[in-house]
């Protein structure tokens, strides 16, 4: 059935001045041209991008402050350095990612050429989600651009202020119509996804990822899904408690729990909780001090909407820790639920908020099944000393990505591909993975005469 955190997409009940067709059309015409196949127009535009970044971050930071109560320092950190460090790492592997590799000849063939041609798709969409406003729009934004791509980019509605900011910014920095930005909520991009594109790159709910796959299926269109879910932290009574607690309630609070990859739940038996509940306490002491709603490192719920859906996912289980809401500020107590079972509320979807459910298991071997009686996560933590304990925990689970003592981290490394499986996804970026989504390969072969 439809996804809850799909329904609050608003209406933002704006007038479009230009139509998507008109802006698709746009895009096509300048990728027709060939511009864009220029590895010296690249460069510049990824120059001004980082350009862009660099001259408007107080504007930035305001706007995702705006939007989500992101600390600066939050914001540098997973918004705008993530998006300069891979801007920056696509222009120096853009002559090396756009030439043709050369394919291996057997002897026959010696004297003949045979290449694979990195070709760019054409018009590429990139559809942003509002939790991390600036790196999910202009992360792909910019591999695409890279690639050789014209692109439209939508922003989430949701984070009105980082759209709005986009939507003004973009047009000053780069090639007006290679590169354009369309607003808009349902309505509108309803009416976008109608067009044809050549590459889709969405990023956002498994419901609405239907609606894109759809609209993508009636032009064959290829496509990324970058989807979320419940991701499951299991807790073997080998780890180290302190590390553990610390590693876990920094995943959850960060961003107040609105996070792709953010540890949904946890499974451990109980006296592995008793513990846990006594360590957390004493991390999100440390943290955010006796009052969070007080700390300036604390965000707040993005939407009316969603900080009514999360509330009331307060009623499931007991709570050990926290509780507390304020509707006036959309605020959120960091929270522990405790004797939480698989059929309760806050169990049927991913929580999207810095709610920490922990469901009671006697061992592994439950652990493993209930993982798996549920959709495939994007991502899976283990907190294990127990080598053994991980490794069968790994064996018989599928998710997008395993991250073991520790959470969220494993996206920092460029050299790991980011994406789901099943339900949280289909195709991944990130890094060297980027240079393959946005080109298709032809191949060349050129036989001696
Ligand atoms: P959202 O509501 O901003 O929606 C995403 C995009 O879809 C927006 O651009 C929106 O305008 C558009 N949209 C919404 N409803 C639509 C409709 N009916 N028809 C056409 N377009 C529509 O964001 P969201 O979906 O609430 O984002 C949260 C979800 O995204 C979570 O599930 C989270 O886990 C996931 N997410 C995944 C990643 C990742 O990289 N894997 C990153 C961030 C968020």
């Amino acid at each position: 059935g439809p996804n809850p955190v799909h329904e609050l997409s608003n209406n933002t009940g704006k007038k479009m001045t230009t139509t998507p067709a008109e802006i698709v059309q746009r895009a096509r015409t300048a990728f027709e041209d060939g511009r864009t196949k220029s590895l010296t127009f690249r460069a510049r535009q990824l120059k001004n991008l980082i350009k862009m970044l660099e001259e408007n971050e107080t504007e930035m930071l305001a706007a995702v402050k705006k939007d989500l109560n992101k600390s600066n320092m939050e914001s540098i950190l997973t918004e705008i350095a993530i998006v300069k460090n891979e801007t920056t790492s696509f222009l120096d592997n853009l002559k090396e990612w756009a030439s043709p590799e050369k394919a291996a000849k057997p002897l026959v063939n010696l004297t003949d050429d045979a290449l694979i041609y990195k070709d760019p798709y054409g018009v590429v969409l990139v559809m942003g989600a509002w939790n991390y406003p600036i790196q999910v729009a202009l992360l792909p934004f910019a591999a695409a651009i890279a690639a050789g791509n014209a692109v439209v980019l939508k922003p989430s509605e949701i984070s009105e202020a980082t759209a709005e900011f986009l939507n003004k910014a973009i047009p000053k920095y780069l090639d007006n119509q290679c590169y354009q930005v369309m607003c808009g909520g349902i309505p509108e991009t309803t009416e976008l996804l109608k067009e044809r594109f050549d590459y889709i790159f969405y990023t956002g709910n498994s419901y609405v990822a239907r609606i894109v796959h759809t609209a993508a299926n009636k032009h064959l269109t290829p496509l990324t899904l970058e989807l979320g879910g419940k991701s499951p932290v299991y807790i073997d009574k080998s780890a180290d408690m302190d590390v553990t607690a610390s590693r876990i309630v920094w995943g959850k609070c960060i961003n107040a729990g609105q996070t792709c990859v953010a540890p949904d739940y946890i499974l451990c038996n109980k006296e592995v909780e008793a513990k846990f509940v006594e360590a957390a306490k004493k991390v999100l002491k440390k943290f955010y001090g006796e009052n969070p709603q007080q700390s300036n490192d604390y965000c707040r719920i993005v939407s009316v909407n969603h900080f009514k859906r999360i509330s009331k996912l307060l009623n499931s289980g007991k709570v050990a820790v926290g509780g507390k809401t304020d509707s006036q500020e959309k605020y959120i107590e960091p929270t522990i639920l405790i004797d939480v079972t698989a059929t309760d509320t806050v169990m049927q979807e991913e929580i999207f908020g810095p709610i920490l459910p922990i469901v009671s298991v006697n061992d592994v071997n439950e652990a493993i099944k209930f993982i798996n009686s549920k959709e495939k996560p994007l991502a899976l933590y283990i907190f294990s000393n127990n080598k053994e304990v991980t490794d069968e925990i790994i064996n018989r689970t599928s998710s997008g990505g395993i991250c073991v003592n520790d959470t969220i981290m494993h996206l920092s490394l460029p050299s790991l591909p980011f994406g789901g499986v099943g339900e949280s996804g289909m195709g991944c970026y990130h890094g060297d993975a980027v240079s393959t989504v946005f080109r298709e390969e032809a191949e060349y072969f050129e036989k001696s005469a």
